[in-house]
């Protein structure tokens, strides 16, 4: 094969995508014969850039870049979310869609790896500009989704309304119901119960059963959390509930610390109101630089990628680090984390709640019949500790971090796919 790589596909990328390549390439040595394909990981199958413009309210026309990355789906069709961010780039969104073909072969989901963006600061635009962008990107998108080729979702600052907004432009350029081509909708249209909840569900899942293993209590457990969105913000009320003391919290604004627990409903608050959990009450506030030194048993890195560096790794006092976002640990990090003796639930487990339930709301928008959401929590719960066990236990048996067994479990379902479906033509 030729292993030389496309223009556009830089080996000395040091952001996301460089950072999955040496991910792929620590795998390699544990895949026997499945190594010689490899290759096909490290390129996407399919990417689409479009222009995006729209009308403003002031009368203007502004212009927006947007892509679709297809990263494999040799196991179905593509699957992941699209963020709006201003630091959205092709490379961003290869590297997510990558991720996504990995969490979704880790948990057996029946689906390939996509991931979209478009690189605009929403918090800029007014919700009828968004709307405006939305359309026009789904209409971009054209061919490029549909129920049985690619299904977008939530991700960074998109939500079940943006979902609205694709699902009905989708439909209505198709001329038909077509619920099922985005996932993570209002429960209105086809969304699932518990869609919302699920990511921040599966981060405290994954929390209490890497804690249980090794003999540590969620009780009085010290967690401190990087963002306070979706995905943060319900891990820690579900820790909390369960006993953990919720002791740092951090969002773009900064840090907040307060060592006997934060009172999270007065956070919650807070936020709302100010934009920020920093300067909630009975908190000290805190630099976001001295975050990373908190005193704390469990770290959740719940924001972008590129947190968790070589800069700051060395500070970091959690002995469990559960990543909530998508990629937010270097690799050079990972190391040294490695050899500080902490456990690191990698995001393609611990934050694949979000897809799990998305896949639920794909199989319920088919059969047009709709499940409790005790039906859907305990669904989650039985695949995220299935998935959880075998990874713990390959990588137990072989001696590699959970990353490592992580990839070794999802490389072979997809390649072995591949290898069964055979190359066309
Ligand atoms: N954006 C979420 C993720 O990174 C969910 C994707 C989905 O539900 O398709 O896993």
């Amino acid at each position: 094969m030729n292993a030389s790589l496309p223009s556009y596909l830089n080996s000395e990328d040091v952001g996301p995508w460089g950072n999955y390549l040496s991910q792929v390439d620590r795998v390699a040595p544990h895949l026997g014969d499945f190594q010689h394909l490899l290759e096909t990981l490290k390129r996407p199958r399919r990417i689409l850039v479009v222009d995006v413009p729209i009308r403003l309210d002031n009368g203007t026309m502004a212009h927006f870049e947007g892509y679709r990355v297809q990263h494999n789906t040799s196991r179905g069709p593509g699957k992941g979310g699209v963020r709006f961010h201003p630091d959205v780039c092709l490379s961003e969104v290869m590297a997510l869609s990558a991720w996504m073909s990995i969490k979704n072969a880790a948990m057996n989901l029946p689906f390939g790896g996509a991931k979209g963006g478009i690189r605009i600061d929403p918090k800029l635009y007014s919700r009828a500009e968004l709307e405006r962008v939305t359309r026009r990107y789904t209409s971009e998108l054209g061919g490029f989704i549909g129920p049985q080729v690619d299904i977008p979702a939530p991700d960074v600052n998109t939500d079940a309304q943006v979902m609205a907004w694709m699902m009905d432009t989708y439909a209505m350029n198709q001329g038909a119901n077509t619920t099922g081509v985005v996932t993570g909708k209002p429960v209105e249209l086809g969304g699932s119960q518990g869609r919302k909840e699920a990511t921040g569900m599966g981060v405290f899942f994954a929390t209490r059963e890497t804690l249980t293993r090794q003999g540590l209590q969620l009780d009085g457990c010290r967690v401190a959390v990087q963002g306070f969105g979706n995905v943060g913000s319900v891990a820690a009320k579900l820790l909390q509930a369960h006993g953990a003391l919720i002791v740092a919290l951090a969002d773009h604004g900064g840090a907040i610390y307060q060592p006997n627990g934060i009172d999270l409903d007065v956070a919650t608050e807070h936020h709302r109101a100010a934009g920020s959990v920093v300067g909630c009450p009975q908190c000290e506030a805190i630099s976001a630089d001295a975050f990373w030194n908190t005193p704390c048993d469990v770290l959740i890195p719940a924001a972008l990628e590129n947190q968790i560096t070589e800069h700051n790794a060395m500070r970091i006092q959690a002995k469990v680090i559960v990543e909530g976002a998508n990629g937010p640990t270097t690799t050079g990090a990972d190391d040294l984390l490695e050899d500080m003796g902490v456990t690191i639930v990698p995001d393609v487990v611990a934050n694949a709640g979000g897809v799990i339930v998305s896949y639920f709301e794909w199989v319920q928008d088919f059969a047009s019949y709709f499940w409790t959401e005790d039906e859907v929590n305990q669904r989650l719960e039985h695949i995220m500790l299935g998935a959880f066990d075998a990874i713990w236990r390959l990588a137990q048996e072989r001696g590699i971090s959970l990353r490592t067994a992580t990839f070794v479990i999802a490389c072979e379902r997809i390649l072995r796919a591949r290898q069964l479906r055979g190359l066309y033509p």
